[in-house]
C-alpha cells in the first residue's frame, strides 16, 4: 500500500545476486529501489552486470536469491503466465538493436502487442498510429524498418515499448548505434515520455551524456553497486 508523501516504488531489488555456477557473480548482492517517474541510469564497464540487472527487472532471468519486486509484486511469486502478463501491462523495453521484425512497417510493429492481446486489427491501428504521431513518425508510419534511419527506428521501437503506457521503460542501450545528434533526440523523446506519461525509465548506458538526462546515475562494478552520483 502507498503511503502518504512517498513515491510509490515501481522496482526494487533486495540482496540480489545472480550467480552462474561457483564462479561467475553476474550480480552479487545487489539493492536498489526506482520511485515511479524515476530516471535512473545504470553505468559500469563491460562484464559489470548491467544487462543481468535488466533481464532480472523484467523477470527474463531469475535471481539466484535475493528478491525483484516490479510494483510491489515479487515477479517470482507468480507463475509464467501471470508474469507474461505483468511485463506485457507493466514494462516496456527498448533495445540498441531496436529489435523490429522486419517484414512489418511501423503501424504493424508498434500495434503488435494490442493485437497480441487479442484487441481488434482497426482499434489497434488506430491506437498505433496516435502512438507513432506521438514519437514524432507520421510520415513514415508506413515505411518497413529497412526504410528507416536508425533514429527512426527507435522511435518505432518505444512508440511498441510504450503503447500500452507502462510505469516502466527498460533501456538497454538505446542510443548505442546511433551518432550523437540522434542519440541525443532520443533521450530527448524519452525525456517527454517521462514528463508527459510518467513513465519511469531505467536506462543501461556507456553515454556520459545520457546521465544528463537522469535523475540519478548508478555504477556497477563486478556485480555490485559500488557508485551512485544525484543528477
Ligand atoms: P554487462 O551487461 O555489464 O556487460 P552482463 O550482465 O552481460 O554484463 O554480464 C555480467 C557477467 O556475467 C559477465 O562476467 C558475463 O560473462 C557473465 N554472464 C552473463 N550471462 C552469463 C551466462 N548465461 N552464463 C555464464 N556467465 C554469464
Amino acid at each position: 500500500m502507498s503511503q502518504p508523501g512517498r513515491a510509490r516504488t515501481i522496482v526494487q531489488f533486495e540482496g540480489v545476486r545472480r550467480h552462474y555456477g561457483n564462479q561467475v557473480h553476474a550480480l552479487d548482492g545487489v539493492n536498489l529501489e526506482v520511485a515511479l517517474s524515476e530516471r535512473v541510469a545504470i553505468m559500469g564497464p563491460s562484464g559489470s552486470g548491467k544487462s543481468t540487472l535488466l533481464h532480472l527487472a523484467c523477470g527474463l532471468d531469475e535471481p539466484t536469491s535475493g528478491s525483484v519486486k516490479v510494483d510491489g509484486v515479487n515477479l517470482f511469486d507468480l507463475d509464467d503466465d501471470s508474469r507474461t502478463r505483468l511485463r506485457r501491462e507493466k514494462i516496456g523495453m527498448i533495445f540498441q538493436t531496436f529489435n523490429l521484425l522486419a517484414t512489418l512497417d511501423a503501424i504493424e510493429n508498434v500495434s503488435l502487442p494490442l493485437r497480441l492481446k487479442g484487441l481488434g486489427w482497426r482499434e489497434s491501428a488506430k491506437r498505433a498510429e496516435a502512438m507513432i504521431e506521438r514519437v514524432g513518425l507520421r510520415d513514415r508510419a508506413r515505411h518497413k524498418p529497412d526504410e528507416l534511419s536508425g533514429g527512426e527506428r527507435q522511435r518505432v521501437a518505444i512508440a511498441r515499448a510504450l503503447i500500452f503506457e507502462p510505469p516502466l521503460l527498460l533501456a538497454d542501450e538505446p542510443t548505442g548505434n546511433l551518432d550523437t545528434a540522434t542519440g541525443q533526440e532520443i533521450l530527448t523523446l524519452l525525456d517527454e515520455m517521462n514528463r508527459d506519461l510518467g513513465i519511469t525509465i531505467l536506462l543501461v548506458t556507456h553515454n556520459e551524456a545520457a546521465t544528463a538526462h537522469c535523475d540519478r546515475a548508478l555504477t556497477l562494478r563486478d556485480g555490485r553497486i559500488v557508485g551512485e552520483h544525484i543528477g
